[in-house]
């Protein structure tokens, strides 16, 4: 096996893990590994913003930014977390901005912002424009300009190489094992600190807003190493994914000031959210668009809305929201200058993951316990910055501003640890992974699977949940997971073998989604994105609780810990 040696080795080249190389780089030896071209992550698709209350367009504080995140995340989010989040909002966006994001600016030449759901002033009282923007592509302006940081500064890449295996010895973090993709050799890379920011996974939906290589690799590492994840159950649905294809329209086009309609014709937010209407926080715009459709109000009794930006006219759409624009007519062949576009919620981020602590060391366990030397951040991670439902335009945030503590964190310990022996056993497993799946002469096909999966995701723990459609998941994903013992391959070379990398793919979804269905099924209670129509209440006295689910050779074990309450006390969450 061919070997490598870095101080630090970050696993993932989206907002989260670049910001990590950024702090890293000037002071130890840094190498980033990507299984796409770093620009090619799905931070690149952001579109909406990143939050700071700049206060540059009107008045807005921090401490308001930190109340509607904590209601925003039904209280399950940890408060000691987001207010280091929000603290270290302003900071890390004038950090960015002195890098050379180029920043949409008012005429006064400060950043722009506008506003976006769940975000107000004053405690819950009127809409604030907090979140900062590059037009509709500010993720694709983070990214490229961290990019070219990370080049200048001499960060070592190592792109299309796909972890396959993830080093835990005693407690401690020893490095991974990747494939060369162009070569399908295996890498050892030695490290004394290892960040994971391997981003998310929603794909495991057939209606999806996220990138091809949002399939949840970093997660089943962790989870196979014998790690616990945290908050698996909670999954965000945007509501505004493009029909048919689920590609994002993002909140911004609300914030703009876009409506939704049913099929009368009807602004039917005024039923579920009167005060707030299409501002409302994701979860309540979610679950609404998915009532009127199952309740026969989509366009033409089909499974989709109307979102319309037609009275916004031409020079707004195409100075604020110009890929919106662009995205409509490639991909639903509609102008919404001229017409509604149509939607239909869209499954988009994982607010459960690896859990970590402010310092963003992953936790062994509900006694806060670290592994030395691992590191998690970005929406892999569960710092539980959104709890059961995220705020638009805090997870480009919580990436930057949680990357950035890692890096720091990273080379704060990185003299405490010491570089060490990684077991031969540890080597012999990756090799047998990839082994296993070339050697496969069973009956089942990557495509067959994955459609299998997509189908029991999209049943059983969608935007509803019922206690017997969550059984019916579980045993279906368990079906899956000797179904994929027989799988075969038809390509069995080394040498750029996507169809060995989807294969490995299809096995880390087929593990992360058991503690999805079975923290869900536990969970009898209605938080955030997690809603049982069987248990209509959110239950505080049962479940003000973080889910940890351990992989166990029987299925998933369950302990949970306590959130963190610093300043506000769960009320009812009413928009
Ligand atoms: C369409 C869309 C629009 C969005 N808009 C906004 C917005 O406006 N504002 C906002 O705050 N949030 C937005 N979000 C959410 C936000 O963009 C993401 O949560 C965030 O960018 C994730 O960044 P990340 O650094 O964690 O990972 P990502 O950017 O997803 O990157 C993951 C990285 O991990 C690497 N990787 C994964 N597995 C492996 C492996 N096995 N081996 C090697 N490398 C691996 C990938 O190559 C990639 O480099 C949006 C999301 C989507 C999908």
């Amino acid at each position: 096996m061919i070997e490598h040696t870095h101080d630090v080795v970050i696993v993932g080249a989206g907002i989260a893990g670049l910001y990590t190389a950024l702090e890293t780089s000037g002071t130890v030896d840094t190498a980033v590994i990507s299984k796409i071209f770093p620009t090619r992550s799905h931070s690149t698709a952001a579109q909406g913003g990143t939050n700071a209350a700049l206060g540059n367009m009107e008045e807005d504080r921090s401490e308001w930014h930190f109340y509607d995140t904590v209601k925003g995340s039904d209280y399950l989010g940890d408060q000691n977390a987001i207010e280091i989040l929000v603290q270290e909002a302003v900071p890390t966006i004038i950090e960015l901005e002195h890098m050379g994001v180029p920043f949409s600016r008012t005429p006064e030449g400060t950043i722009m912002q506008r506003p976006f759901g769940g975000h107000f002033s004053d405690f819950g009282k009127g809409p604030v424009r907090r979140s900062c923007m590059a037009a509709d592509r500010t993720g694709h302006a983070i990214l490229h300009c961290q990019y070219e940081q990370c080049v200048k500064r001499g960060v070592r890449f190592y792109n299309e190489f796909f972890v396959v295996h993830l080093i835990i010895e005693d407690g401690i973090c020893r490095g991974v094992i990747s494939i060369d993709i162009t070569t399908g050799e295996l890498h050892l890379f030695r490290a004394r600190a290892v960040m994971f920011a391997t981003g998310g996974y929603a794909s495991v939906w057939h209606i999806n807003t996220n990138c091809l290589a949002n399939t949840g690799d970093g997660l089943s590492l962790v989870f196979r190493a014998g790690l616990p994840l945290q908050d698996m159950e909670f999954v965000q649905f945007h509501p505004t994914g493009l029909y048919p294809s689920g590609v994002l329209v993002t909140e911004g086009a609300r914030g703009e000031g876009g409506h939704l309609k049913n099929a009368k014709g009807e602004r039917f937010m005024e039923k579920y959210a009167a005060a707030k209407m299409e501002l409302a926080p994701r979860d309540i715009v979610s679950r609404a668009a998915q009532t009127e459709i199952n309740e026969g109000r989509g366009i033409n009794g089909e499974a989709r809305l109307h979102l319309d930006l037609t009275h916004l006219g031409k020079d707004v759409i195409m100075e604020m929201l110009p890929q919106v624009h662009e995205l409509g007519m490639k991909f639903a062949d509609m102008d919404c200058i001229q017409e509604p576009l149509s939607i239909q919620p869209s499954a988009h981020y994982s607010m459960g993951g690896i859990p970590a602590n402010l310092d963003t060391q992953v936790l062994a366990d509900e006694k806060n316990t670290p592994v030395v030397g691992f590191y998690a951040s970005g929406e892999c991670a569960c710092i539980s910055l959104h709890g059961a439902n995220r705020l638009g335009c805090n997870s480009t945030l919580g990436c930057a501003v949680f990357g950035r503590r890692g890096g720091k964190a990273i080379v704060r310990d990185l003299s405490e640890i010491r570089q060490s022996d990684v077991p031969e056993e540890q080597l012999k497993a990756a090799e047998r992974k990839i082994e296993t799946v070339l050697s496969g002469t069973g009956n089942e096909t990557i495509a067959g699977l994955r459609e299998d999966m997509r189908r029991v995701m999209d049943k059983g723990c969608h935007i509803f949940r019922t206690r017997e459609g969550l059984e019916k998941a579980v045993t279906a994903i368990r079906d899956l997971q000797k179904r994929y013992d027989n799988l075969q391959i038809e390509d069995k070379s080394r040498g750029f073998n996507t169809q060995l990398l989807e294969a490995l793919e299809l096995g880390h979804q087929l593990d992360f989604i058991e503690p999805i269905a079975v923290g869900g099924l536990k969970r009898e209670e209605c938080r955030g994105a997690h809603w049982r129509t069987d248990f209509p209440k959110r239950d505080d006295e049962k479940w003000l609780k973080h889910t940890l689910a351990w992989k166990t050779k029987d299925g998933v074990d369950f302990k949970y810990k306590p959130v963190s309450i610093t300043r506000f006390q769960p009320e009812e969450r009413k928009y």
